[in-house]
């Protein structure tokens, strides 16, 4: 259910919201506000799924220079079908140059040319939304639908799927909530070996270990919204790290909740097949994980200091502007990478902080010698980048946790909820297994299998042997 909301006012409209005029957002912005109508955001085709850039679909200035002239496809677009008002991403040509860039563009299935080849495609989860897949044939768009900078179209498609990220934060920490009701009730309701499952440690662990998890993404979300809510301008490591961070702990999650109801799970009169199901879709879409995984790392990089800002504008740019990272070889950066003091009010979390300054203080290190290692090549060293990611991904959780735990530490009586204590129990559960985690990545750094995984799985690619 949340990815009906989600399309429709998360990514849908967003665009609007983000890049259009005054007029436009007059135009298109009070109905979908109403909800009387629905809205879309249809980036993705046969050719162009995580390489976003890859659009085929074209627009052509028409003759009389006043608009554009469509033609293409769009495939697993939610709401696609039903939509009132698509946002849809196609390459214009560019002035004076036989180069083409994306655009953004505000349709109405109303305009002739327009065609839901398919309205509900069958599918694993999410059953309840409409995927559809698009055609468009010489279909006309106004030049005055242009949404933001002509061959603006890829800015805009990034900065509203940022957005469009953060709500998957609350809707897995929902439904990882409805998984820790249920699980500890059946753990506690379920009698085998003469005890209740809820006396084995195993399950006890799975309970722990849900329990943290909910807590962390609940704590996370509510940071990285808050960020947004504030204005600060850039968010996209965050939303990115939040997505991935968060589907992947629900992931765990439901499937514990599977494991503890055992059998009685796999039966379709129980919702726990269908939350498997619905899930899978969450580390797929709005970014794949792990493309996530390997832009937040170089992104987030680009920040171990200052005196790294250029190179990493060229990291940043993968494809082009290499040259530029060579120079940082021979630089001194030890100097930029102590550990930071966390402050924390209360002082019961004073040791946690302290904890997480050091940890941060090594994945600086840990960074810079990466980079010396691997210079510009580290752009596609991504066994490496996952690590660094994930480490990166647990800093920053940890710090949203102790954030929240520290503000609830200050709540009078009054104002705790029923659960304050098992949540500040959970926070630090969290903060300590994290902590294990944060150290394992940074440690394969230097000690891993990766040289024997390339040669396997190249085996594997080129069909030698019997693997
Ligand atoms: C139910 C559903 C609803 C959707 N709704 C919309 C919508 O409303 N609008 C829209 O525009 N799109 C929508 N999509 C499309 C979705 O955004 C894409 O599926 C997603 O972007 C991934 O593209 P892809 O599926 O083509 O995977 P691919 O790009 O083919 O990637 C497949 C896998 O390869 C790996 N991979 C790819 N690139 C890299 C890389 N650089 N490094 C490492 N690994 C990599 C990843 O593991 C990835 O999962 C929807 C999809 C589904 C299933």
């Amino acid at each position: 259910m949340p990815i009906i909301p989600s399309a429709h006012e998360s990514i849908g409209p967003r665009a609007i919201v983000l890049f259009g005029t005054p007029e436009q957002k007059r135009q298109w912005l009070p109905k979908l506000a109403s909800g009387e109508w629905l809205s879309a955001f249809a980036l993705t085709e046969p050719e162009a799924g995580s390489d976003a850039g890859n659009v085929q679909t074209a627009a052509t200035p028409s003759p009389d220079g006043r608009g554009f002239v469509l033609n293409g496809e769009k495939r697993w677009i939610t709401n696609g079908g039903l939509a009132k008002v698509l946002t849809v991403m196609a390459r214009t040509p560019v002035e004076g140059s036989p180069d083409t860039r994306v655009t953004a563009f505000m349709v109405t299935p109303d305009m002739p040319g327009f065609e839901v080849v398919e309205t509900r495609m069958e599918k694993c989860g999410v059953r309840g939304t409409a995927t559809s897949r698009l055609k468009f044939t010489n279909m006309y768009v106004p030049r005055e639908n242009v949404l933001g900078k002509l061959g603006g179209g890829l800015r805009v498609a990034l900065t509203v799927l940022d957005f469009g990220r953060t709500t998957f934060g609350a809707s897995c920490t929902g439904t990882a909530k409805f998984c820790v009701e249920r699980a500890v009730a059946h753990a506690n309701r379920r009698v085998q070996f003469g005890q209740t499952l809820g006396s084995f440690e195993l399950v006890k662990q799975k309970l722990a270990d849900m329990a943290a998890g909910t807590f962390a993404m609940e704590s996370v979300t509510y940071q990285t919204a808050a960020m947004i809510d504030a204005g600060e301008g850039d968010y996209m490591i965050e939303t990115a790290m939040l997505k991935v961070f968060s589907t992947e702990v629900l992931w765990q999650i439901i499937n514990d909740t599977f494991q503890i109801h055992g059998g009685l799970a796999y039966f379709t009169d129980q919702p726990y097949e269908r939350l498997l199901r619905d899930a899978r879709i969450n580390t797929i879409g709005e970014g794949a994980n792990d493309v996530l995984r390997a832009f937040a790392a170089l992104v987030g990089m680009r920040d171990v200091g200052l005196e790294l800002k250029g190179i990493f504008e060229a990291i940043l740019h993968p494809w082009g502007n290499l040259g530029r990272i060579t120079g940082f070889a021979g630089r001194k950066l030890s100097s930029l990478l102590t550990s930071p003091k966390i402050e924390v009010e209360h002082d019961d979390l004073a040791e946690n902080a302290a904890r997480l300054g050091q940890l941060i203080g090594t994945f600086g290190g840990q960074v810079e010698r990466l980079l010396r290692r691997y210079r510009e090549s580290i752009v596609d060293r991504q066994y490496q980048l996952a690590r660094v990611a994930d480490s990166a991904t647990e800093l920053y959780v940890s710090a949203c946790v102790l954030r929240r735990m520290d503000q609830m530490l200050h709540l009078a009586p009054a104002d705790q909820t029923p659960h304050h204590d098992r949540d500040l129990a959970a926070g630090r559960y969290y903060l300590r297994t994290a902590a294990r985690r944060i150290k394992r990545y940074l440690y394969e750094l230097s000690d891993n299998v990766d040289a024997d995984t390339t040669p396997l799985a190249d085996a594997m690619l080129e069909g030698k042997g019997k693997v």
